[in-house]
């Protein structure tokens, strides 16, 4: 639903998602190989907010990670609202700044000022928490006025609005062919308190629940658009934080699936004792999820038991992988150096873990304390916590020596992202997972569009790739290996997603990119796009 508030005035309002700061998760690397993709998902956040203002206020959505704002877009605008990560508050003080230079009332929301509103003392009003009365305060506020305040203003929500009464997101705001894959939110929270998690902390440990009709109707939002991404990832924090929600809406899923001739492919992100789960895993695959995000962390149970992650060590680690392989699902996994736990081993652990488990892809980063975390307080207590602006690759005082930990970060990514390894990692998925995978009817999925898309990235990845790299030996062996075995699908993915992870390496390794997904050492700004979260 819309907000419902007696509105007076018409506010014109632009929305400015900012640019993310590159990192593993970002695929920023792949564009260059695809048809029109410029960015990796569509922000729910603000389109979510976009969609609820009143009908009546003109609404302008810019993705800076497709291409910056204008000053026409700035000199349109009555007030200029903003949402972002922590990963993103350099870009949102630089658009803040923007926007201030046209003399523009400013509104930030979203996950880092919520956790953290201390750093935009130059924003007019902040939106803390999520979408609730507080937002219904703020636009009765800009109802009555758009001058700049004499001081900041905080709206902070008391009472969320449900997630069964969030309004179909504002789609018709963006292109979705601009995007990788799409997004899709069923739920919101987690159960579980790991120590350097802010989810809990901002969203609840009980995990709020849209309707599955919501969740179809999002998906013919979707649909209804020319051409939009073969792919659509579920941005729930633990898709799994329900188990008996996401047991119910998954049949749905799978109906929508068989009467659109299955036309999508879903990813999401997990708890690892998802394994344990074999009716929802069943049912994933029928509803053709192909990869989950899992913050593994550390291959160390006592380091899980440490971060209060045991949840993942109830099964052992190579067995559950093993069991999601096993119902098509690949696994990508979050890794965190800089632990208190780790030692001299722990590098040669990862490594052993990296080559057993198979698993391609691992965002590699140091461990970074976020603001509303059990982590924070307790390096707080403990005077660890370092100065944003140290110019370090992290906030935290690790107990190893800094220098030792970073380069025992470099020389994890450089092994986890040597091509033969890599390759050969993919190679084992084509048995291990993706013949596994259910084979739908290609009906749905056979239009124009993806086809146009498909012919792209098969030239791009044929020239790039198998052609002019100097990886393009190990390329050809695994495609070789998934041509014998009948999955051409498998070729265009491995071919992308190998030559960003190699890629953004290589720059990680030259020091052109940070080693922690959410360090203040900020590299130059570039276009990049969202990046998958440390979440689940
Ligand atoms: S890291 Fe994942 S499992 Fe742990 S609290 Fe955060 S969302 Fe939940």
């Amino acid at each position: 639903m819309r907000c419902s508030l007696p509105i007076s005035s018409e506010r014109r309002v632009l929305c400015v998602f900012p640019a993310y700061t590159p990192s593993f998760g970002t695929f920023a690397h792949a564009f260059r190989l695809m048809y029109r993709v410029r960015a990796f998902m569509p922000p729910q956040g603000l389109l979510l907010i976009a969609a609820y203002l009143p009908a009546s206020w003109p609404v302008r959505f810019i993705d800076e990670n497709i291409a910056p704002a204008k000053a026409a877009d700035f000199a349109w605008a009555d007030v200029v609202m903003v949402s972002g990560m922590h990963i993103q508050a350099p870009q949102m003080h630089d658009i803040a700044a923007r926007a201030k230079a046209k003399g523009k009332v400013t509104v930030l929301g979203g996950a880092s000022v919520s956790g953290a509103p201390e750093l935009y003392p130059e924003i007019d009003y902040l939106h803390i928490g999520e979408i609730g009365d507080a937002t219904d305060r703020l636009i009765a506020c800009l109802d009555d006025s758009v001058a700049t305040p004499s001081a900041q203003r905080r709206f902070e929500t008391n009472e969320r609005l449900p997630l069964s009464d969030f309004p179909l997101l504002a789609y018709n705001l963006i292109r979705l062919d601009r995007y990788l894959i799409g997004s899709l939110q069923f739920s919101s929270g987690c159960p579980y308190r790991c120590e350097f998690c802010d989810i809990p902390a901002l969203y609840g440990r009980q995990p709020r629940l849209k309707t599955a009709e919501q969740i179809t109707a999002e998906l013919d939002a979707m649909m209804a658009q020319a051409s939009h991404p073969p792919v659509v990832y579920f941005v729930d924090d633990n898709f799994i934080g329900n188990r008996k929600a996401a047991r119910e809406m998954l049949p749905h899923l799978i109906a929508w699936q068989r009467k659109h001739d299955y036309p999508l492919q879903f990813a999401c992100e997990a708890t690892l004792n998802l394994a344990k789960q074999p009716e929802i895993l069943a049912l994933m695959r029928e509803a053709q999820f192909l990869t989950v995000f899992v913050g593994i962390e550390t291959p160390d149970a006592d380091a899980l038991k440490a971060m209060r992650k045991e949840h993942n060590a109830t099964l052992p680690m190579m067995e559950a992988i093993k069991t999601l392989n096993s119902y098509g699902l690949e696994v990508t996994s979050g890794i965190i150096l800089g632990l208190d736990t780790d030692t001299a081993d722990s590098e040669s652990r990862l490594k052993d873990f990296i080559d057993i488990s198979g698993i391609p892809i691992l965002t590699i980063n140091l461990l970074q304390a976020l603001p509303r975390t059990p982590l924070w307080d307790r390096l707080k207590r403990d005077g660890r916590l370092i100065a944003d602006d140290s110019g370090l690759e992290s906030n935290v005082r690790f107990l190893r020596p800094y220098d030792d930990v970073v380069a025992t970060w470099r020389r994890c990514v450089a092994y986890a992202y040597d091509p033969e390894r890599l390759f050969a990692r993919f190679a084992h998925q084509v048995d291990a997972t993706y013949a596994h995978r259910m084979i739908g009817p290609v009906r749905g999925k056979l239009t124009i569009p993806n086809l146009r898309a498909a012919l792209v990235l098969a030239f791009n990845i044929a020239l790039r790739v198998g052609l002019l790299s100097d990886y393009r030996r190990a390329f050809w062996r695994a495609a070789h290996h998934a041509f014998r075995r009948g999955q051409i699908d498998a070729v265009l993915g491995i071919g992308f997603v190998a030559y960003h992870l190699i890629e953004f390496s290589r720059e990680a390794l030259r020091g052109d990119q940070n080693a922690s997904f959410y360090s203040t050492h900020k590299r130059e700004r570039t276009l990049g796009a969202e990046p998958l979260r440390k979440s689940a």
